[in-house]
């Protein structure tokens, strides 16, 4: 049976991929001239920037998208490893780098908490529990009913989630420094929620990464992007670019086909969309009046941050700065709370540096130095009729002073290409909703089937895929995204 994907994110490549290997014939519309999405390339003389994601996690995920197609993720992508992990930074001058090595972790972290080995074992023990009992009963399964969800717990297993517990409590259990909570609790920016209101079970995402280590694809992560793309095509998936989905045709309470931009209908009468949930609705879904309910329920739905993302070729080394750094403020709570409920520029401004050329040097001219920096701020809505220009340049000028505080040698001359995206840019360029740069928040009441559900009950033939439907944000999430979907379609449609 012939499906439209209309998005070529990794998401819904992983959907075309899977649906191809189910039998399906699958044609892929991306609206941009490069699949990947968020996860897309810029290239300037010689520089080559990955747009979005820069932590690449989990590999098994990728491993075994490419072994439920027949083939060997090595054979498509090559990952480097990247150690030590992610560097964190205070402006009174604590430092920390995580890793995957114990030792070496453990050295790292004793300074900033003496005795930290036992806290430390247990945490690993604790968080490596709860990330087993997530991916083999929460995360991997398409489940929309709260009641079967949690049924699939016994009491036992549910408590040793922490789902009632903030992230930064749960923390609060294995490590007496605020310095180790704050850094393994800012991973909540991602999710769109502080790590005092987040749910504990999120301790996965620093066990996950501790644990399978992070990586870098030759190439970027567009290199993986490349990977996954061939694949598709290798199968048997047409993908199509620069072809922009304005409509999924609907009639009779069922999806009819696809309207490209400039006007043609293709049939259809299964369409997945990788684009953003609300969008998908309100957008291209537009006229079908059976989705109100969904829609009303989407403008409920609390989204991640929006992001402002700069990318600098640097003419030769840059001193003081590894491959991931987070640049964390004093006044942290209250940065948490600007971002999530503020109008402007959250104060102390934490901020994430990624110097992928450190890893891959091919990405920059000899020599030279890939800087790329992210930099969440409030949503769209929030922050109102802003000059970007403006906060922008602000933006970059606390950025730099902020990184010359830590001793980095990287001032605003040395900058020989730049490129930026606001909140709007990446609302404009992507789709995205509000600028948000995960999707869907990951709130207590937005995970598993509290999240918008990957098909449409009042619609017949009309699926979605991707980081603002479940299981979550993230690479890894989107890939087994596009999986659940596939199921779901093969279940429901046969
Ligand atoms: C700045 C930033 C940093 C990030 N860092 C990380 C990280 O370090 N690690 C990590 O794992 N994740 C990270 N993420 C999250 C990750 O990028 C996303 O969760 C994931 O890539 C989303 O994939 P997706 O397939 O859901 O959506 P998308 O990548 O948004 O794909 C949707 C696709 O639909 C296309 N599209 C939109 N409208 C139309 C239309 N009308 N017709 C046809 N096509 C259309 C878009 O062009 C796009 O290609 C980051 C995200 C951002 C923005």
């Amino acid at each position: 049976m012939p499906v439209a994907v209309a998005g070529g994110g990794l998401g819904g490549l992983s959907a075309a991929i899977h649906l191809r290997v189910a039998g399906y014939s699958v044609r892929v519309y991306e609206a941009n001239t490069r699949v990947g999405g968020r996860a897309n390339r810029i290239e300037t003389d010689g520089f080559r920037f990955d747009t979005g994601p820069s932590l690449l996690n989990y590999p098994w995920v990728f491993d075994e998208l490419f072994r439920a197609a027949g083939a060997r993720l090595e054979d498509y992508v090559e990952l480097l490893p990247v150690e030590p992990g992610v560097a964190f930074q205070w402006p009174n001058g604590t430092r920390f780098a995580l890793s995957s090595d114990l030792a070496a972790l453990a050295a790292s972290l004793e300074p900033v908490e003496r005795d930290v080995a036992p806290g430390l074992m247990r945490f690993l023990s604790d968080a490596g529990a709860k990330y087993d009992l997530a991916f083999a009963k929460l995360v991997s399964r398409n489940v929309d009913n709260p009641l079967v969800w949690f049924a699939s717990l016994r009491m036992r297993e549910l408590k040793r989630l922490s789902v009632w517990r903030s992230l930064y409590g749960e923390l609060g259990r294995f490590f007496r420094s605020r310095h180790i909570r704050e850094a393994f609790g800012s991973y909540g920016m991602y999710l769109g929620g502080s790590p005092f209101e987040l749910p504990g079970v999120f301790s996965i995402l620093p066990y996950g990464e501790l644990a399978y280590g992070l990586w870098l694809p030759r190439g970027g992560i567009y290199g993986l992007v490349e990977g996954v793309e061939r694949l598709a095509r290798d199968l048997g998936v047409e993908i199509l670019t620069g072809a922009r989905v304005e409509r999924i045709e609907t009639g009779g309470g069922a999806v009819k086909g696809v309207r490209r931009a400039g006007g043609d209908v293709d049939a259809f009468s299964l369409v997945v969309s990788n684009v953003d949930v609300p969008v998908t609705d309100a957008q291209l879904l537009g006229h079908e009046r059976l989705l109100d309910r969904r829609r009303r329920k989407n403008a409920r739905v609390r989204m991640t941050p929006g992001v402002l993302t700069f990318y600098w070729g640097v003419r030769g080394a840059v001193r003081g700065l590894g491959h991931h750094t987070i640049f964390l403020p004093e006044e942290y709570r209250a940065a948490f709370r600007d971002l999530i409920r503020g109008t402007g520029i959250p104060r102390g401004l934490p901020f994430y540096v990624s110097v992928a050329s450190a890893t891959d040097p091919t990405l920059a001219p000899a020599g030279g130095t890939t800087v790329f920096v992210l930099v969440p701020v409030p949503l769209l809505h929030r922050m109102g009729d802003v000059d970007w220009e403006q906060v922008t340049a602000e933006i970059k000028a606390r950025v730099l002073e902020r990184l010359g505080r830590h001793g980095c040698d990287l001032t605003a001359d040395r900058i020989a290409v730049e490129h930026v995206y606001t909140p709007r840019d990446w609302r404009d360029r992507f789709g995205l909703h509000e600028g948000s740069g995960f999707g869907a928040a990951h709130t207590l009441f937005q995970v598993g089937p509290f999240r918008a559900r990957n098909y449409a009950r009042e619609l017949r033939g009309m699926y979605y895929t991707g980081a603002s439907t479940t299981p979550g944000t993230g690479m890894p999430m989107v890939i087994l995204s596009g999986k659940l979907t596939a199921e779901r379609i093969v279940a429901r449609e046969g």
